[in-house]
């Protein structure tokens, strides 16, 4: 494989941290670098379906390989959810503090507030499909903590830790979430199989 591959977004964080821990080994073109400028489907009801949907949509359509992620907080108590919903889970505004709050109120009443965070990256190389999963498990808390990162971060505190994922900050949390552990089980395999 040449050494350029899209990754299947245009958030420029995520960009930035995925070519951290890619250590710059690999040409990481986003959409906007391939003149995708339209809105990928994400229409799967799986987390794996919706990784896999944008990846194909790349690989099909602008003929790149390329690697798409999705992620879901999953809260056992409520089946799982909100799960692939996660971004929209109280409306299609993708208001994280509405989010938090319907999450909290489903979880009234409920003794178990475990919960976990679930990434999972699709990669397409020349036809072929690979997934990799990071997960982080914790604890959800009733009340927001901390203003750093984004989404559900401010009420989740993840394992061995006493501070949630918005008080511990992206230094902390970019060496243990995740997201960072799926691209980092990504950069293992694009460094060892031969592709
Ligand atoms: P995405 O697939 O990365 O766009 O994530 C979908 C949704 O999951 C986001 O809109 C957030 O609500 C939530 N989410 C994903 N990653 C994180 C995270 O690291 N912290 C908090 N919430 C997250």
């Amino acid at each position: 494989m040449n050494n350029q591959l899209v990754f299947a977004t245009n958030n420029f964080h995520k960009l930035e941290e995925v070519r951290n821990i890619l250590d710059n080994k690999f040409k990481l073109l986003s959409l906007k670098d391939i003149a995708c400028m339209e809105d990928i489907p994400e229409t799967a009801d799986t987390i794996e379906g919706n990784a896999l949907l944008k990846a194909r949509y790349v690989a099909q359509k602008y003929g790149y390989n390329c690697f798409a992620d999705d992620t879901g907080l999953e809260v056992p108590s409520l089946d799982n959810a909100p799960g692939v919903y996660s971004a929209r889970y109280a409306g299609d505004s993708k208001d994280s503090n509405a989010n938090i709050q319907k999450v909290l109120e489903e979880l009234e009443g409920k003794s178990d507030y475990s919960a976990r965070f679930r990434t999972v990256i699709a990669l397409i190389i020349n036809e072929k499909e690979y997934m990799f999963e990071g997960i982080v498990n914790g604890t959800l808390i009733k009340e927001k903590r901390g203003d750093a990162g984004f989404g559900y971060d401010p009420i989740f505190v993840p394992q061995g830790y006493n501070q949630t994922f918005a008080e511990l900050g992206s230094d902390i949390k970019n060496k243990i979430s995740h997201r960072s552990a799926a691209v980092n089980k990504l950069k293992h395999f694009l460094l060892t199989k031969n592709v």
